[in-house]
């Protein structure tokens, strides 16, 4: 079964620039560029956790096994540069289960020019568990970190939030070009983090590797039409998770720039902002603010 599919692997891959040698030695061969940092990112989904493989199907696993990653090196702003995809295979797989999970991300890869330059396969008697290791570059000390959120920075969040559940978790867009283009215009972003968890639990993430606090505007969190459909859809946008959209920490004045320009494809809405004060506050309708308790999927 490996050698069969490292051969149709080779086919089916394109060959990218990037990549000085891919698939099929004993290590892969990646070109740097100068004045780039490497940025490097591995996430593992499995089967029962992050999909379900008998109601989503390879494709869809294998789909969001990339996406994840490639939103990972969004919110470091940086650009995909090579992928690497170990798959852990139930032993009563009888069907092409590693053919259709390549082909689920394939589309995706070359989308974003991520090159698949490598990886493993092996078989054992548990569920289906996909493990990407993503590469990335950026130019050299203009990645963004957590850790850079100052108090008085606006809260800047690209799409809307909540209910991936009903499908987005599989299907969401990585926010790349987003992300790319907020780098190559010179945007002033202090710190990001991308919505995997919640959006409130991800927000208290910054601001704890920032050491400051946020106050939400609850009016002004743009809560998606996936959430609307079902009960609470506030609660929703703050908790529900895999949005895969991007938090960003930026000053005041980038932010009115970035607002009224809306320079990226997707809308950017200011939610709040960045407070000396530690810990999370919400700022209700009538204006109050009280205590927010980060909520969302605690791994
Ligand atoms: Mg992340």
């Amino acid at each position: 079964m490996e050698l069969e599919f490292l051969r149709w692997l080779r086919e089916r891959i394109p060959s990218s620039p990037q990549v000085a040698l891919g698939i099929g030695d004993d290590a892969a061969l990646l070109n740097q560029t100068a004045g780039k940092q490497t940025v490097v990112t591995t996430d593992m989904l499995m089967d029962g956790v992050d999909f379900r493989l008998a109601e989503c199907g390879a494709r869809a696993a294998g789909r969001k096994a990339l996406a994840v990653n490639l939103s990972d090196l969004a919110a470091m702003g940086a650009r995909p540069v090579a992928a690497f995809v170990s798959l852990a295979l139930p032993r009563s797989d009888e069907g092409d289960l590693a053919k259709q999970l390549l082909e689920g991300l394939l589309p995706l890869a070359t989308e974003y020019e991520c090159a698949i330059a490598g990886g493993d396969t092996n078989t054992w008697d548990g569920p289906l568990a996909i493990s990407i290791t993503a590469i990335g570059e950026a130019n050299t000390g203009r990645s963004w970190l957590r850790s850079g959120a100052q108090p008085g920075d606006a809260i800047l969040a690209t799409g809307a939030f909540g209910g991936s559940i009903r499908g987005r978790h599989l299907t969401f867009t990585p926010r790349v070009r987003d992300a790319l283009l907020l780098q190559e215009l010179g945007a002033n972003v202090h710190a990001a983090i991308d919505v995997s968890d919640g959006l409130s639990l991800d927000l208290s993430r910054i601001c704890d590797a920032s050491s400051c606090g946020a106050l939400i505007n609850l009016m002004k969190v743009p809560i998606h039409s996936d959430a609307t459909a079902l009960a609470n859809p506030l609660d929703r946008a703050l908790g529900d998770g895999e949005d895969f959209e991007l938090i960003l920490a930026v000053p005041a004045l980038t932010a009115e720039q970035l607002l009224a320009t809306q320079p990226l494809g997707i809308p950017l809405t200011q939610i709040g902002w960045f407070e000396a004060e530690l810990g999370m506050r919400q700022q209700l309708a009538s204006g109050e603010i009280e205590p927010l308790s980060p909520r969302g999927y605690e791994h």
